[in-house]
């Protein structure tokens, strides 16, 4: 136990686990080692997309960024799923994740198939058991057989696993029930897997990180190095695992898209402290508005309040529509994340698209005040945009993305996408840019990362090898000064 009673410190790991199953997002297959999920990096061009590494010749579909990872795949896990990929024409036809994960849980299951599928299982097979297994998962299998469209959607998958698995006849088929089951249990525990680059690359299930809680004021933080998952306490935590709570979505999104997304994804209703406050006072007070006064500075709640006089005295005349236009803006932001969230690394520069977000962003900074974390979010989107494309003014971005983020998780707060903003926020190029800020960012994501990454991962020894570099500048400087 660590000092002042609690169970974990910041910074200190909770769990350590590699994926009982995971897969690489469908939509990046062709551009991802299909075993370590680094992006293929090429020889001879400075664009990963060119390079497609060595694929599989079998099935067609798995690409490795070597012959090792190919090698180790073959044998932890492709060498049982690839004839499958190849009969169903995965290579042609992209299958949904969701699917992916099905026939690779069916493989892990294929030795004691029968003992542990839901409807047949033995309750005394439970109860000897120590560790986390499949039975454990739970699925929430009730709520979505109410679900509409559901059967007809497991009905779809059964004739794909025929198609898959080469059986013909229906009566050989797993069992709808374990069917939707199993979709279940993948819907509720998958975890995104995401890079050095908080891009999603993959989904992965984790048989003891699945037994954590979300809550959308977090003490714990995700953070993955290939497939592998490391859970860390951002914040002391008191009362040990039972209390340990992770953040399953973005959190810095009002009470509504969260709960939406929550149950959408994960199929739950989500009792957080902070979801618990009826008022949703303060989520109107973190995700604000500008006052209507152009001299003013002051933020203003993003509910019935903007329409009240604003505590510099001037009272608004439109609050009615910019609340209605704040609406819109919200909609239309998810709309525009989740289009980028889907293209992932593939998409190319597209100058009228980026035209578009960029529009899009000025109507936000016109209403919205400047410490609104839907600002963040559309900041660092962009930035993440900026880098993909190799183009130098990402930093910018990243920068205004950090500091909103800083203004709601002040110091000593850590969080992994705040680290990875700050470490961004600095020109790669140390010719550019102002050395005593990008001294000071790099500080602050160093600090940051050495707690959500630890010393190990290779995005903090990043962070601290550019930190170095850095403080060499700041010393010449400093010096030539003296
Ligand atoms: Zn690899
Ligand atoms: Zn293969
Ligand atoms: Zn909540
Ligand atoms: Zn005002």
């Amino acid at each position: 136990m660590a000092k002042n009673g609690a169970t974990y410190q910041q910074g200190d790991l909770i769990l350590s686990e590699d994926p009982w199953v995971y897969t690489v997002l469908s939509g990046e297959v062709d551009f991802r080692c299909y075993h370590c999920l680094r992006l293929l990096a090429s020889a001879d061009s400075s664009s990963p997309l060119l390079n497609k590494g060595n694929r599989c010749s079998a099935c067609k579909y798995a690409r490795y960024c070597s012959v090792e990872c190919q090698k180790k795949d073959w044998k932890e896990r492709h060498k049982a799923e690839c004839f499958m990929l190849k009969l169903g024409g995965a290579s042609s036809v992209r299958p949904p994740v969701h699917f992916l994960l099905m026939l690779k849980i069916l493989n892990k299951l294929k030795t004691n198939f029968d003992d542990l599928m839901s409807s047949k299982s033995p309750s005394s097979l439970q109860k000897k058991r120590k560790t986390r297994t499949y039975i454990d998962l739970v699925s929430h299998a009730e709520e979505l057989w109410n679900t509409p469209g559901i059967m007809e959607y497991i009905t779809q998958v059964r004739i794909m696993l025929g198609k898959y698995l080469a059986i013909e006849n229906d009566a050989e088929l797993p069992y709808v029930q374990d069917v939707l089951q199993m979709f279940g249990k993948i819907k509720c525990n998958g975890f995104g897997i995401t890079d050095d680059s908080m891009s999603s690359c993959g989904v992965g299930i984790y048989l003891e990180g699945s037994a954590l809680d979300h809550s959308c004021s977090p003490n714990a933080c995700q953070v993955f190095q290939g497939p592998r998952l490391t859970i860390r306490a951002t914040k002391a935590i008191h009362g040990g695992m039972k209390n340990v709570r992770i953040a399953y979505i973005d959190v810095f999104v009002p009470k509504e898209v969260r709960l939406k997304r929550l149950m959408d994804g994960y199929l739950f209703e989500c009792t957080c402290p902070r979801c618990l406050d009826d008022t949703q006072q303060k989520d109107a007070e973190m995700f604000s508005i500008k006052c209507e006064s152009p001299k003013c500075a002051l933020a203003v709640p993003s509910d019935e309040r903007a329409e009240a006089p604003c505590k510099c005295g001037h009272k608004p005349k439109n609050g009615e529509v910019r609340l209605d236009r704040y609406d819109l803006l919200l909609e239309e932001l998810l709309q525009r994340v989740d289009r980028f969230d889907q293209e992932g690394v593939g998409c190319e520069f597209d100058e009228k698209q980026w035209k578009e977000d960029e529009t899009f962003l000025h109507r936000m900074e016109d209403l919205l005040h400047p410490n609104n974390p839907l600002l963040a979010c559309f900041y660092s989107m962009m930035g993440r945009m900026l880098l993909s494309w190799g183009c130098e003014t990402a930093p910018q971005y990243f920068a205004k993305a950090a500091y909103i983020y800083r203004v709601w998780m002040p110091a000593p707060a850590v969080d992994p996408v705040m680290g990875y903003a700050f470490l961004q926020a600095v020109e790669r190029d140390p010719a550019v840019g102002e050395p005593l800020d990008s001294f000071k960012r790099l500080i602050e994501a160093e600090k940051i990362l050495r707690f959500t990454h630890s010393k190990d991962h290779s995005l903090y020894r990043e962070a601290h090898a550019a930190l170095r570099l850095a403080a060499i500048t700041v010393n010449k400087i400093c010096s030539r000064n003296v």
